[in-house]
């Protein structure tokens, strides 16, 4: 790994606008999606996304590659800042910064066959001349795991873990550094889930690439990533190793939900105390005040004063909570 990271992600904030009010349709609300997050993905690293659903982690991949414009903060990639470029300037790094959906059947064209699903970003970026392109589509089969031979044929053809392993080809095609995955085995059978997370290993291994991996099944996090870093109503309250983080989390909520994980060794197992929080996520319309977490938080009480529900925890090294 080298010392600059690939991606460097500073402060990023992505809002959306709900509803209309005045004369000039001014939006009523805003959503707080994305509330100021800043993470670095290393080369050749996994960096786990990890929170409950609607914290905001797909919101932030959108964003980050270009799907979504970010409302503030920058984005740089191998120390370029893209976020705030044209779409003609971004171009070149889009190509470089690739998504791999949880949907497969809903992100490949039910109309195309594999060979031009696979030959239309080799075209588009002109990364093969048209006669290499078959040659290279059922190359990126091949390296996926897919029999070549089958490139003639539809989507639908495909089981859902074969239609995942196709999504990873065409990410493949573009020759990119970084794949941002989201939620790239949850919709897929536990069986099948295991395969395609050793894909993406061995693909890692073979070509050097980074990941971010958005999932909320901790036990796949805890496979395949590197670091991880916990999302909550559009902030990151905690980022460190995969093993101080699974084997010692230090915020309440990610205690909270490390506690639901069952650990390997039948030992530390049998003594694991499930937290169980109470309530709900609170809305992204209308965050808490101070701590976004001080509702829910079981350890809120250790605070002195009202300082929980004053104040905002600054992320530091390690976590974001004013226990330190
Ligand atoms: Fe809990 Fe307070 Fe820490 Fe927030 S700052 S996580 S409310 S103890």
């Amino acid at each position: 790994m080298q010392d600059r990271p690939l991606l460097e992600v500073r402060d990023l904030h992505k809002h959306f606008p709900v509803g209309k009010k005045g004369l000039f349709g001014t939006p009523a609300q805003w959503l707080h999606a994305v509330d100021g997050v800043s993470f670095n993905v290393m080369r050749g690293e996994t960096l786990g996304l990890v929170g409950e659903s609607g914290c905001g982690k797909s919101t932030c991949a959108r964003t980050l590659v270009g799907l979504y414009p970010p409302t503030s903060g920058e984005v740089h990639y191998d120390g370029v800042e893209v976020s705030h470029m044209t779409r003609k300037e971004r171009a070149p790094y889009r190509r470089k910064i690739q998504m791999i959906f949880q949907d497969p059947y809903a992100s490949l064209d039910p109309r195309q066959t594999v060979a031009s699903i696979l030959a239309e970003p080799l075209k588009i970026h002109k990364l093969a001349k048209p006669r290499e392109r078959k040659l290279r589509a059922m190359q990126l089969l091949d390296a996926v795991g897919l029999n070549p031979r089958h490139i003639h044929r539809y989507p639908h053809e495909f089981s859902g873990g074969q239609r995942q392993r196709i999504g990873v080809a065409r990410a493949l095609a573009m020759e990119p550094d970084l794949i941002i995955c989201d939620e790239p085995v949850s919709a897929l059978d536990v069986s099948i889930q295991a395969q395609v997370v050793n894909l993406l290993e061995e693909l890692q291994e073979r070509f050097g690439l980074s990941y971010l991996f958005i999932a909320h099944d901790l036990a796949v996090v805890r496979h395949i990533c590197d670091r991880v870093a916990v999302m909550y109503l559009g902030k990151i309250v905690e980022i460190a190793t995969r093993d101080e983080l699974f084997e010692n989390p230090q915020h309440p909520y990610t205690r909270a939900l490390m506690s639901a994980v069952p650990h390997p060794d039948p030992k530390i197992e049998r003594t694991r105390e499930r937290i169980v929080l109470e309530g709900d996520v609170p809305s992204p319309l209308d965050p808490p005040s101070g701590c976004r977490f001080h509702p829910r938080c079981v350890e809120r009480s250790k605070v002195p004063g009202d300082r929980c529900s004053m104040e905002e925890p600054m992320l530091d090294e390690r976590s974001a909570c004013h226990l330190g």
